[in-house]
């Protein structure tokens, strides 16, 4: 049965988050220790260019700290409309995805993932890459595609009038732009991280500053269901396993914005408003 946090602790945390201080060692017990996170988010240089999202698990388990909350109904309908591909689950061709209800979530330092490298914020990168620029030849609004994407002939709807395969394409342009990279939790569960958020562009710069653990948010993503690896923690005798049992896999969800050419009507276009 595990300790419920002391309400006075929790109330402690939830102040010191919202003033960007990280709280560590965080235990039920509530004698975490607390330090001031003072120094500036750092910028690293992707090791990647533009990178696809890898495959999508149709076997797709709860979190490890408890369920997915409101979100078990999408969980399941996602899963029932895959239902015949189960057999023969693809995580290169198929895909286990979608737009998710409007939620109000949280900001998490990860730490209940054992993922320690979010405890003073959001991990903002600078990425190289390239892409594809179209131009619709029935309404002139343009979008982008990667160069992936157009060698398989994906994404070539118009975003705004919906027409398929009349466009005009040039590239690959190469192209720079940052990324924003959180892991999140529903509000209604505030230590339970379920996932981790994208941004790319414009939406990276311009939620940089206001996204650190403990602001809560209300959002529509683009969900998929994904695995990370972690280190396995330390056993009962203080050792870490070796070798291949270093490491285990924990299913999360991958959330983004959407793609232009999936936001192609704006009643259900993803967003992040922070309250
Ligand atoms: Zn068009």
């Amino acid at each position: 049965m595990p300790q419920e946090p002391s309400p006075e602790f929790l109330a402690v945390e939830r102040m010191l988050q919202a003033n960007n201080t990280a709280v560590i060692n965080w235990n039920p017990q509530g004698t975490g220790l607390m330090r001031q996170s003072v120094q500036e988010k750092k910028t690293t240089k992707a090791t990647k260019n533009l990178s696809t999202t890898g495959g999508t698990v149709y076997d797709f388990v709860d979190p490890p700290c408890g369920t997915w909350g409101e979100l078990t109904r999408w969980v399941t309908q996602l899963r029932e409309k895959n239902q015949s591909k189960r057999n023969n689950w693809n995580v290169r061709r198929n895909h286990f995805g979608g737009l998710m209800p409007e939620m109000n979530y949280v900001v998490t330092d990860g730490r209940d993932a054992r993922d320690f490298r979010y405890t003073n914020g959001a991990l903002y990168k600078e990425n190289s890459g390239q892409e594809m620029r179209l131009s619709c030849q029935n309404c002139n609004t343009n979008w982008v595609r990667s160069v992936r994407q157009s060698a398989a002939g994906y994404a070539n709807r118009c975003p705004s009038c919906g027409t398929t395969d009349r466009f005009s394409e040039t590239g690959p342009h190469n192209i720079t732009y940052g990324s924003l990279t959180f892991p999140v939790g529903l509000a209604s569960n505030p230590t339970c991280t379920i996932g981790f958020v994208n941004l790319y562009g414009r939406e990276a710069d311009r939620m940089r500053n206001s996204i650190r653990p403990g602001v809560r948010f209300q959002a529509r993503f683009y969900g998929k269901a994904g695995w990370r690896t972690r280190a396995r923690p330390t056993n009962a005798q203080g050792r870490r396993p070796s070798g291949r049992n270093r490491y285990e896999k924990y299913n999360y969800l991958n959330m983004t914005l959407g793609s232009a050419a999936y936001n192609q009507s704006a009643s259900s276009s993803g967003f992040i408003t922070i309250q």
